[in-house]
């Protein structure tokens, strides 16, 4: 599980690099930086992460899986972004391809569906974006929302999520379920309209 990969499983028709990780990292230890090699080095070179798994990581991007001779893969554009020096590389590394039978597609297709829940689509229909609020500040708003009328909510609730595309109470929904609709930055924002009793 290492090298230039095709898994139709994994990453449809993209061709990408798994990166070991105990492998990079002690590549990386010429940097001296003592950062994550992925967030300090691969993303801000235009690497982009596909997926990440205990062990590796997967990445996409220009002149590693992009833009790239596929008879002459090296890892060297990754390695002058992690490393901070011109890759050693000399030689071609061959694309594994993993054939997958439909079946195990369809499976795979399945599974994301179901990974959709209800609750989520919800959330993207009522237009949440960016993460979600989390259980603290939810169990946090809905005592706070206790302490003024539903008229004083609302306002500020409309405030808070003024930038965004969130939709604001509808005939006979419950406060808690505004609240499940806010995103962490808009929850924060109201948490503080709140305590400040604006
Ligand atoms: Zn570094």
């Amino acid at each position: 599980m290492s090298g230039f990969t095709r898994d139709p499983l994994h990453y449809g028709d993209a061709l990408v690099y798994e990166a070991l990780q105990g492998k990079w990292r002690r590549y990386h230890q010429h940097c001296g930086c003592g950062e994550d090699w992925v967030d300090a080095h691969a993303i801000p070179a235009g690497f982009r992460v596909v997926r990440r798994r205990p062990g590796f990581v997967a990445l996409v991007g220009p002149g590693l899986t992009e833009g790239v001779d596929e008879e002459r893969l090296t890892t060297n554009a990754l390695w002058r972004a992690v490393v901070g020096a011109p890759g050693p590389q000399g030689w071609f590394e061959r694309v594994q391809i993993f054939e997958r039978s439909e079946e195990e597609l369809a499976q795979k297709s399945t599974r994301r569906r179901a990974a959709r829940s209800p609750e989520r689509l919800d959330r993207r229909r009522k237009g949440v974006a960016g993460e979600p609020v989390t259980e603290a500040q939810g169990r946090y708003l809905n005592s706070l929302a206790t302490k003024i009328s539903r008229e004083r909510f609302d306002e500020l609730y409309a405030v808070a999520t003024a930038k965004t595309a969130t939709e604001q109470r509808q005939p006979g929904e419950k406060t808690s379920a505004l609240i499940t609709r806010l995103s962490k930055a808009s929850a924060r924002v109201l948490i503080t309209l709140l305590v400040e009793g604006r």
